[in-house]
């Protein structure tokens, strides 16, 4: 394992996040948007894993929004804080305040909201409803790791399935 610095991803950070794609495979195979997400607590037990659920019309049904509300109902402050939520796409601004507002703790991300914002600005898809600000830019206090440059292609394919893109 090399470890370059805090930011840095572990090899354990990027099985983590292989997870996280394929819970945004098996999304977009369901119908759904291609994002996957779970959370980690401080002993390392994965205690929560969601992916999108949008399909039926509610936007906000994003899985690090699920992985906010679920913290806030079944883990203590304490635990929030040092737990560790992996994620395929970086946190909207929406997910980003949910996450800061029940007090969780670090974030990583396989690819960032920057990626996503220029794959989607590249293949012509009108601009989503919410800006693309960074987790840094809603949630200054939440410490941020990403993007895993291993799983850009893989993300971005997704996305390109989910926008009838040829890549
Ligand atoms: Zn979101």
């Amino acid at each position: 394992m090399i470890d370059s610095g805090p930011g840095a991803l572990t090899s354990e950070d990027l099985a983590r996040l292989r997870r996280c794609v394929d819970l945004a495979r098996e999304a977009l195979e369901d119908g759904d948007e291609p994002f996957g997400s779970l959370l980690v607590d401080p002993t390392g037990m994965v205690r929560f894993e969601d992916r999108n659920r949008v399909r039926h019309g509610d936007a906000t049904r994003h899985p690090e929004f699920a992985i906010a509300r679920w913290a806030a109902a079944h883990l203590t402050p304490e635990e929030r804080a040092s737990s560790v939520t992996y994620t395929s796409g970086e946190h909207c601004a929406m997910c980003s305040a949910a996450h800061a507002w029940v007090g969780l703790g670090r974030i990583v991300y396989a690819t960032s909201t920057e990626q996503y914002a220029a794959w989607t600005t590249e293949w012509g898809i009108f601009p989503a409803p919410v800006a693309p600000l960074p987790i840094r830019a809603v949630a200054p206090g939440v410490p941020v790791a990403g993007p895993a440059p291993e799983l850009a292609d893989d993300v971005r394919a997704l996305h390109a399935r989910r926008f009838g893109i040829e890549l």
